[in-house]
């Protein structure tokens, strides 16, 4: 047996088989052939290998997400069966007797420039797609995988480290837990783990990750120990730990349908953070009040391209559904520091959790903005919305958006289309907000304490560097003093104030944070129950 610690984002055990994830990029070398005909013949079986694999790929992504999502696998299906394409690489291979690799990059690097060169939009970002589709066949040719996860059984992931992207895309059925040796507890893709209900260890001391791949190993959610190869002790131990979790779980399961109240009678909004439509099921499990958080920045980044406007209603309106009348707070794009997209082609920055991020974005490109309010408003319609704006730094922020809301409105009004009138709110989680929120206070209708980012803003530690994890400290008296500005400006405007950062989670403050006057409290779903109980045992008074 060996024993690794690193840091735990999820408390939980998971047993089972390791399977190690890399990330390899495709290096692609000219290599002289003799036998042209075969490698033809190799290059025709790759692409009805990657066109059969997009097929699979279109039904996955229409049973979870709908055919307009589906759609781009059926784009490069065609691409794979244009003839110029594949009658271009059949000539460099048989021409200049090269290998199909080669003869598939160049063909597709020459593609790529023809579209990026055009003037149309549509078809300039085509270009990505050749890339795509070039990558898939190169993965094919040299055997590698270029899915996520292809296991069949459930297994402990092990990676070097994984983005939010990545970790999305993680099929949740066969993920039991995952380790990886880089990466921040306070990363998105902790919070993820968090909200998927998967235990996770990162930052760990793992020295040769191959040497583990098919090893049966424990993740240890609790001391952040990850067991390889454990012995039968350990072995029992850990499953007599799992079965006491069960047990706890079932427990909880009594105050399903119980008020969210403290002992004193003082009534909490206790809502859940979800980052896509498949965390409903959890939402729903672990009878969460409402949605206080949904990081609609994640429909962005599990596509490739941006989402149409069609795409963004039809979520939205499954999920304002699925919750019945309950409110559901949507947040607006929050993309940028650690959530990349290549599609939106942002320039690599020095400073990426001090840039350009979140509404910057949206009220520079505000066609991405209109798009995004166009689909929450028409979804409005279906349920309670209330919209949340990330980032906020200033009142003209705020009043720049209600320009764009009340422009918005017009369009649908012109056209006939019927909405609701959802709350507007902002993140509070800068300095600067909190500074300044008895102004803000008096434009929106309430505020969510972001303590993720305000606690990486107050303290100027970066959230995804782990040498700093021991350094991030939301019990800061200065967060503290922060929240309590920001709830007594809010309170003295009228308006309601929660939070939907991590600390919103952390029992150890529960009572102090009811205490000051938080009215809403938004966490993972597996947190719900967890914190209702924590919640009904406080005096606050
Ligand atoms: C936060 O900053 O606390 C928050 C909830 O937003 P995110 O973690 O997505 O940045
Ligand atoms: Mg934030």
């Amino acid at each position: 047996m060996n024993i690794c610690k690193g840091k735990s984002v999820f408390p939980s055990v998971a047993i089972g088989r390791i399977q190690v994830i890399k990330k390899r990029k495709n290096i692609v070398t000219r290599l002289q052939i003799e036998d042209q005909e075969a490698e033809v013949i190799r290059f025709d079986q790759a692409i009805s290998t990657a066109i059969s694999q997009l097929g699979e790929l279109y039904q996955k992504a229409c049973e979870e997400a709908g055919e307009e999502s589906a759609a781009i696998f059926e784009i490069h299906q065609m691409m794979l069966m244009d003839d110029d394409f594949l009658e271009s690489i059949r000539n460099i291979i048989r021409q200049q007797s090269v290998n199909t690799e080669y003869a598939v990059t160049v063909t597709a690097d020459n593609f790529a420039d023809i579209f990026s060169s055009m003037d149309d939009d549509y078809m300039k970002e085509r270009a990505i797609d050749v890339k795509d589709i070039s990558d898939r066949l190169v993965n094919i040719l040299s055997r590698r995988n270029s899915q996520a996860v292809l296991c069949k059984e459930p297994v402990i992931i092990l990676a070097d480290d994984l983005t939010p992207s990545e970790t999305v895309l993680l099929d949740k059925e066969k993920v039991l837990g995952f380790v990886t040796r880089h990466g921040s507890i306070n990363s998105h893709t902790a919070i993820l783990a968090r909200t998927m209900n998967i235990p996770a260890i990162v930052s760990t001391d793992i020295h040769n990750p191959d040497a583990y791949n098919g090893v049966m190993a424990i993740v240890d959610g609790y001391t952040g120990m990850v067991y390889l190869d454990p012995d039968d002790d350990t072995l029992n131990m850990m499953k007599r730990i799992q079965d006491k979790d069960l047990e706890k779980k079932k427990l909880l399961q009594e105050l399903k349908g119980k008020e969210t109240i403290t002992k004193d009678g003082v009534k909490v909004h206790l809502y859940a953070n979800i980052s896509s439509e498949s965390d409903l099921d959890y939402v729903l499990q672990n009878d969460a009040e409402g949605i206080g958080l949904f990081r609609s920045e994640f429909l962005y980044l599990e596509s490739n391209d941006y989402p149409t406007e069609e795409q963004q209603f039809n979520t939205y309106k499954k999920v304002l559904e699925t919750m019945a009348g309950k409110k559901v707070i949507i947040r607006t794009l929050d993309i940028g520091a650690d959530k990349q997209i290549d599609y939106f082609g942002l320039e690599k920055e020095e400073n990426p959790a001090l840039g350009y991020r979140a509404v910057r974005i949206c009220l520079d490109r505000c066609d991405i903005f209109r798009t995004q309010f166009r689909a929450l408003y028409r979804a409005s319609a279906f349920g309670t919305l209330s919209i949340m704006i990330p980032m906020i730094i200033s009142v003209k922020e705020v009043l720049q958006v209600k320009q764009i809301i009340h422009e918005v409105k017009e369009q649908l009004d012109a056209e006939g289309i019927k909405y609701s009138d959802p709350a507007l709110g902002i993140m509070v989680e800068t300095p600067a907000s909190v500074m300044i929120s008895d102004q803000l206070a008096r434009e929106v209708d309430f505020f969510s304490i972001g303590t993720n980012d305000l606690t990486q803003y107050t303290l100027a530690i970066d959230r995804q560097n782990p040498r700093l994890d021991s350094f991030y400290d939301p019990y800061h008296p200065a967060i503290m003093e922060m929240i309590k500005i920001t709830v007594d400006n809010a309170h003295k405007n009228g308006i309601w104030v929660g939070i939907c950062g991590e600390l919103a989670s952390d029992f150890a403050v529960t009572e102090t944070l009811l205490s000051m006057g938080i009215d809403e409290l938004s966490v993972s779903p597996s947190f719900i129950l967890p914190l209702r109980k924590k919640i009904r045992e406080c005096y606050i008074s």
